[in-house]
């Protein structure tokens, strides 16, 4: 069997007197899409923070994609650059075009020269179907394009993970299909993809396992159909009861 890419294991966090993970395991396979829910404040984004070290854990162990992300001799901005990461909130420089944004991150991260950046951000805008809004900036676009820009900016660095943190919760609902797909093509190209979302069609579709996760700890597991149509814990019921 092939090592998984994201193996994290028994992480706890506390903030202050806060226990907010509790010993949360989550192995992700390459190519498998694990899609995470669970109630505001279970702790879903700080598990993602945790994983690129965006948070550090309390204890616990990191691995991502064979690099030990919590040892101290780790290079992390190296490192971090084998995960993407989407949030919410896009993030784009309000005074660079698409391109430029896109550009900038490979030109910073990776030291690549402006044609060359260019070039590939060109490629990675084609990626998300803004090819021809490559000269735009974020205020002329709407939305959904700009996060699947913030999209582009990711996968340009060429991840061995993404990890997406409710990437369409910003968006109208009529913009939330295009980023949606775009993220399908990406699982189809094989992008390993941890996604937290409420877009349960999403998960039904695209999912190989769904994780439930509840006060700092993850509930139970499962693929889509059984997870949604046969939930065994009361918990993991009231939820998706409450959602659908
Ligand atoms: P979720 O993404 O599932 O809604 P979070 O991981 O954002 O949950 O938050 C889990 C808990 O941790 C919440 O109680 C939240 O208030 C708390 N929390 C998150 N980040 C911080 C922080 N930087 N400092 C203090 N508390 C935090
Ligand atoms: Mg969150």
């Amino acid at each position: 069997m092939t090592p998984p890419i994201v193996e994290a294991r028994a992480i706890h966090k506390h903030f202050g007197h806060l226990h907010v993970l509790k010993g949360v395991d989550l192995r992700v396979a390459e190519k498998e899409l694990v899609f995470l829910i669970g109630p505001s404040g279970s702790g879903k984004s700080t598990l993602l923070r945790c994983l690129n070290r965006l948070e550090d854990p309390s204890s616990g162990s990191v691995v991502v994609d064979g690099i030990d992300m919590l040892d101290a001799r780790t290079d992390i901005n190296k490192a971090r650059q084998r995960i993407g990461m989407v949030f919410q909130s896009f993030n784009l420089y309000p005074h660079m075009t698409a391109l430029g944004n896109v550009a900038l991150a490979l030109r910073k991260v990776q030291g690549m020269g402006r044609a060359e950046a260019e070039a590939k951000a060109q490629e990675a805008l084609k990626r998300v179907h803004l090819a021809d809004r490559a000269d735009h900036f974020p205020l002329q676009l709407s939305g959904g394009q700009q996060q699947r820009v913030a999209i582009a900016r990711a996968i340009a660095l060429e991840p061995r993970v993404m990890l997406f943190d409710e990437p369409t919760s910003a968006l109208d609902p009529e913009l939330v299909g295009g980023v949606l797909a775009v993220m399908r093509e990406l699982r189809e190209d094989g992008m390993t993809m941890v996604v937290v979302s409420h877009e349960m069609g999403f998960a039904k579709a695209a999912a190989d396992r769904v994780v439930f996760m509840a006060d700092g700890l993850i509930v139970e597991e499962g693929v889509p159909g059984d997870f949604f149509d046969a939930p065994k814990h009361a918990r993991t019921r009231a939820f998706i009861s409450q959602i659908e």
